[in-house]
């Protein structure tokens, strides 16, 4: 790692001007030039160059935007093989000291019902999301706010990771969290890490200074935009290693928004050596109380954004969330590599049955608010196998060890062995009579594949695949590479 002085080096590493110019500048590229970049790209070694990230920004020639839609979903298949990991958010609170003025949970808006769970009420949500609707994987979720600072995080992934709920056939548990949060100082980020923070989120929302500023009012912690700028460097030396960077998309031009994502990856690359486990790119949505109108991105340029953003850092993973509509996310969905489901965002919303929408409760409002059960059924008919795995983060696979596998395609082997056995455990333990035809098919055509190939499994990876379905047909949970 680089020597590197957090308290000395607090400079925006964001090169505004340039990102501006490329825009302005950056001529539209030749198929070749296309074609060139496409292979960098495939290559998966580290993020694109700025320059060759606006380059496939300028493209808008309709065969050669196909051929990078192709690229972008063959990248996916390369890193992470065919799955789709699922996941649910939990909102606890949305008390916040914060204004931002296209957010729900901002502290002026009175329209909305403030609430923070208790530690049993996060426990309540658990239960349902690992018993009832068979979620191995959340995303814990926080406004900015002494009632929801490090020691309560802390607490509640504790008290998450505590649930244990029997199953149909065995047992359900939630087996990873990821936090997105406030930034936060050193030691605080010690205290999340100890409690078994998976991957530790800060969105910068935008990274156009200017813009920032005029959406963060001054006298609020978060119109520092530096200090959030360097959140995730903060993760790394308080020792957490997997961290996921994003930015709110419609809020000023897209083009900006993906080419600071950019940077903001090969300058964790350049410092840390391990860029984002992964990338976001929330699209603005209807809040309460909030007036804001950004500006709007269309549902094409979201495509070419999100197929560029797969390709320009490559080893990432790429997630799509419930903010979608159920179009858009098929859209899209050959270059993403999770998404969440029967998503709820209300606070206390999962075990109190509220509906999915309550516009006076929630950040915002979900586009996408289908059952678990009929998205896994959606994923199968194209093709696409649901994982449930957590495993790497638990066998070590986290830092710059996964970027490695990542990068050289080896991980993905992992994603195909554990993605059969965590869809086992889902179907035995949740999925409808409908989606369970539908899964034992893929499960069958999976497993086929994975047997029949010498060249990626050797012949110990099989047998252990065998002994573990076997095994996990018949009650034995969380058995993974
Ligand atoms: S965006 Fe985050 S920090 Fe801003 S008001 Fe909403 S919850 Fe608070």
């Amino acid at each position: 790692m680089e020597k590197y002085d957090l308290k000395e080096n607090m400079l925006d590493f964001i090169d505004r001007q340039k990102i501006l110019s490329l825009i302005k500048d950056e001529k539209t590229p030749t198929k070749e030039e296309v074609r060139d970049i496409i292979k960098k790209s495939i290559e998966v070694s580290e993020a694109l160059d700025l320059s060759d990230v606006a380059k496939l920004i300028k493209v808008n020639d309709k065969d050669m935007l196909e051929e990078i839609y192709q690229a972008a979903a063959d990248v996916k298949k390369k890193v992470y093989d065919n799955r789709v990991v699922t996941f649910a958010p939990l909102y606890a609170s949305n008390l916040c000291v914060n204004n931002c003025l296209y957010c729900g949970f901002r502290r002026d808006n009175k329209d909305i019902i403030r609430r923070t769970l208790s530690q049993k009420e996060i426990y309540e949500e658990a239960r349902v999301l690992a018993g009832d609707i068979g979620h191995k994987r959340l995303i814990f979720v926080v406004g900015e706010h002494p009632a929801s600072g490090a020691d309560y995080i802390a607490d509640s992934l504790k008290i998450i990771y505590s649930v244990k709920v029997k199953t149909k056939n065995g047992y359900g548990q939630i087996r990873r969290v990821n936090v997105n949060a406030a930034p936060m100082s050193v030691d605080d980020l010690k205290k999340i890490k100890a409690a078994g923070i998976g991957t530790f989120q800060v969105f910068q929302e935008t990274y156009d200074k200017e813009l920032y500023s005029r959406l963060h009012p001054k006298n609020t912690p978060k119109s520092d935009f530096n200090y959030r700028l360097y959140a995730l460097h903060r993760a790394f030396e308080a020792g957490i290693d997997d961290v996921a960077i994003g930015a709110l998309f419609g809020l000023g031009d897209w083009r900006f928004e993906v080419l600071g994502l950019v940077q903001h990856a090969k300058e964790l690359e350049r410092i840390f050596g391990i860029g984002p486990h992964t990338v976001s790119f929330p699209r603005l949505e209807r809040a309460s109380g909030s007036e804001l109108v950004g500006t709007a991105v269309s549902n094409d340029d979201f495509k070419k954004l999100v197929a560029i953003l797969r390709l320009s850092i490559p080893y990432s993973g790429i997630i799509v969330t419930c903010r979608e509509t159920p179009e858009v996310i098929r859209s899209i969905i050959p270059f993403c590599t999770q998404r969440d489901a029967s998503t709820k965002i209300g606070i206390g919303a999962y075990s109190e049955r509220k509906n999915s929408q309550e516009l006076n409760r929630q950040q915002f409002e979900l586009g996408d608010t289908r059952k678990l059960d009929e998205v896994i059924g959606e994923l199968a008919d194209m093709g696409y196998i649901t994982s449930f795995c957590t495993s790497g983060y638990r066998c070590g696979r986290t830092g710059d060890h996964i970027m490695k596998l990542l990068k050289s395609g080896v991980e993905s082997r992992f994603c195909k062995l554990n993605a059969i056995l965590t869809f086992r455990e889902w179907l035995d333990d949740f999925a409808s009579d409908e989606v369970k035809k539908k899964g034992e098919k893929l499960i069958e055509k999976e497993l086929d594949e994975v047997l029949k190939d010498n060249k990626r499994f050797t012949p110990e990876m099989k047998k252990t695949l065998t002994t573990y379905y076997e095994k996990i047909r018949s009650g034995e949970r969380d058995l993974s590479f």
